[in-house]
């Protein structure tokens, strides 16, 4: 079947997520041709459509800002029509927090992203599935796309994998690793007692989890891990946590609530990374000539850590024009994988992978041979 050319971008970015955000903005800005690809019908990833509405912290926890640039903009943009819980010291007013972190509505959040993507240039696919990277040897000619329109193809310079499942790196042929996930099922419930006219608009989203500790004191020690590869995977893992979840629901009053939104994707935390020139590891003080920036450690234990990540963790080397960014760099499972995956280091990471997209076309040259 012969599939004509849809289009011809100097950046395609597939995954609308804050990582694929990130980085289709940050290329765009670059003076180049940008298409967001994205399957749902809402940006934002797992941040808004996995209904994960905090924004772990900026900051290292001793007051110093750690990521700024497009990570910034985002976290101001997540509370700027809603709510927040932003500390004082970082320009909020809330006086219980400290850290540059915030809660957010992930609703508001993913209208607020479709005006952002927009207003910086980006070409916005919205409903459109993007299946397979066509390779020319390790080169990636563009991808072929499934939408209600049919099967296109779009022809790119260079291909930013921001899918969270690192998909279409894994059909290029890039080496990647499968992580484990602990079961999660999150949904948001509105109930009478918070819907009084009196209340704190804070205290209007609340939670209903299965599996998972909303407490922040860890994950429970008797849920199995589990990993995702496939189709029946993943639908074995959103079962089990919406029919605990309805289980639940059967022993309210069913007059004295509402459950607002279920996630519209399977809030799991790995599913694959990328196997790359480097890894990132989270190691306190490392330094690297590559160095994409540095982040801080959102976990308690973390506080006043400064993690460097090296641009190495964005590429394969056997590949010269996919980069990755977001939860499937290659951060290998442990202290890495744990800081790399949060929404602020998703953000870095993409605009990192935007950047660099428009530096290789730029120098006309391979991922790995740019220079800054
Ligand atoms: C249970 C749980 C709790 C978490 N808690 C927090 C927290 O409190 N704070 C925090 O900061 N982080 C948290 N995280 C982590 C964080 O939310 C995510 O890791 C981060 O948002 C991932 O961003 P991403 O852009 O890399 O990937 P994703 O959010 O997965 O985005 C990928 C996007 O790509 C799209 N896509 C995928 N494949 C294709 C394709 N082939 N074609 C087109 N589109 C495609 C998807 O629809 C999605 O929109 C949590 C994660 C989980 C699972």
């Amino acid at each position: 079947m012969k599939i004509n050319s849809s289009g011809e971008f100097n950046v395609i970015v597939v995954g609308g997520g804050i990582a694929g955000v990130s980085a289709a903005v940050s290329a765009a800005r670059c003076g180049k041709t940008v298409l967001l690809i994205e399957k749902s019908v809402n940006l934002g990833g797992l941040a808004t459509n996995g209904l994960i509405s905090w924004f772990e912290p900026l900051c290292d926890g001793n007051g110093n800002q750690m990521i700024f640039g497009i990570c910034e903009e985002l976290i101001q943009l997540a509370i700027k029509y809603c709510f927040d819980t932003l500390p004082v010291e970082w320009g909020g007013k809330n006086r219980e927090r400290q850290r540059y972190a915030s809660r957010f509505s992930p609703t508001v959040f993913s209208l607020a992203l479709d005006e952002y993507v927009i207003s910086n240039g980006v070409k916005l696919r919205l409903d459109t599935y993007a299946t397979y990277p066509v390779m020319e040897g390790n080169h990636c000619s563009g991808v072929i796309c499934e939408s209600i329109g049919g099967r296109e193809f779009f022809k790119a310079d260079i291909v930013i994998d921001a899918t969270g499942d690192a998909s279409i790196s894994q059909r290029a042929g890039i080496p990647t690793v499968a992580g484990e996930n602990y079961m999660t099922y999150l949904a948001h419930m509105l109930d009478k007692e918070s819907c009084l006219p009196d209340k704190d608009t804070n205290l209007i989203r609340k939670w209903e989890s299965v599996g998972s500790d909303m407490s922040g004191n860890g994950h429970p020690k008797d849920m199995p891990k589990i990993i995702c590869n496939s189709a029946d995977d993943v639908t074995e893992y959103m079962l089990y946590g919406k029919l605990k979840l309805l289980e639940r629901l059967k022993k309210r009053d069913r007059d004295s609530f509402d459950i607002m939104t279920i996630p519209s994707m399977p809030q799991l935390r790995t599913i694959r990374r990328i196997i790359g020139a480097n890894d990132f590891n989270a190691v306190d003080g490392m330094e690297f000539k590559d160095s994409i920036g540095s982040c801080g450690d959102f976990r308690p234990s973390g506080i006043g850590k400064h993690y460097q990540i090296p641009y190495g963790a964005l590429y394969n080397p056997g590949f010269d024009n996919i980069l990755v960014c977001g939860r499937i760099i290659s951060a290998p499972a442990g202290d890495g994988w744990e800081v790399a995956r949060v929404i602020p280091t998703c953000a870095l990471t993409g605009e990192a992978a935007g950047k660099a997209a428009a530096a290789a076309i730029g120098q006309n040259c391979g991922v790995a041979d740019i220079r800054c």
